[in-house]
């Protein structure tokens, strides 16, 4: 081939793919409303689920609390240590939410600290915490990057105080527990004496 045919042979190839990948630009301008490959950020934020995202697509997370049994296992999972929860299973807390068979009185995701690697939902014995649709959590400070899951908003100074509360009837919950467990080992010791007491009663008199 001579240099001149390279020459015009290239020029053709070039001409070839800008014609085609202009009339894939002709075709989603002309047919916008029905190939939609863009949309404006905004005012269609909310648009429907798995029209414009993946279903796969690793968004802000969200929790089925009431399938949560506080194994904490999320927590161990994650490489940054972005997830911290509060719970008791010794009794009722005033404003906690109920999990199964445990009160869930504090579960949060420090969105700022987050590397959406997924690794706090693929553990999880229950299939209760998730990663979900929504990617925007855009805050101008960062506090408000730490999203309650329990709420499904921002965690705020109003969470914390309900949750000191909380955590002061944990401790009150968790005393009587003891004392409780104390109680229950102490009469089942006294029993099993009395029992035994007995059967020597019951060996002295057939000697
Ligand atoms: S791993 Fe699942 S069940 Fe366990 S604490 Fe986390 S969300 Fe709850
Ligand atoms: S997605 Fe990864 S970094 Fe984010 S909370 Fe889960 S385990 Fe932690």
């Amino acid at each position: 081939m001579s240099a001149l045919q390279n020459y015009f042979g290239r020029i053709a190839k070039v001409s070839k793919s800008i014609v085609i990948g202009l009339g894939t630009t002709w075709r989603y301008f002309v047919n916008y409303k029905e190939e939609l490959v863009t949309i404006q950020y905004g005012s269609e934020k909310y648009a429907p689920q798995g029209n414009y995202l993946p279903p796969r697509h690793r968004g802000i997370h969200y929790l089925e609390s009431e399938k949560c049994i506080q194994c904490n296992i999320c927590a161990k999972a994650c490489p940054v240590d972005c997830i911290e929860m509060e719970g008791t299973r010794d009794g009722d807390l005033d404003g906690a939410w109920q999990g199964d068979k445990v009160q869930i009185s504090k579960f949060v995701i420090d969105l700022n600290k987050c590397i959406f690697c997924n690794l706090c939902c693929e553990p999880c014995p229950k299939q209760c915490i998730h990663m979900g649709q929504e990617f925007d959590f855009a805050s101008y400070t960062r506090a408000n990057g730490v999203k309650n899951l329990l709420t499904d908003q921002p965690y705020t100074e109003a969470d914390q105080e309900a949750e000191a509360s909380r955590r002061e009837q944990m401790v009150v919950l968790a005393d009587i527990k003891k004392k409780e467990k104390a109680a229950a080992k102490a009469a089942k010791k006294a029993a099993a004496e009395k029992k035994k007491a007995a059967e020597e009663d019951k060996d002295k008199d057939k000697s």
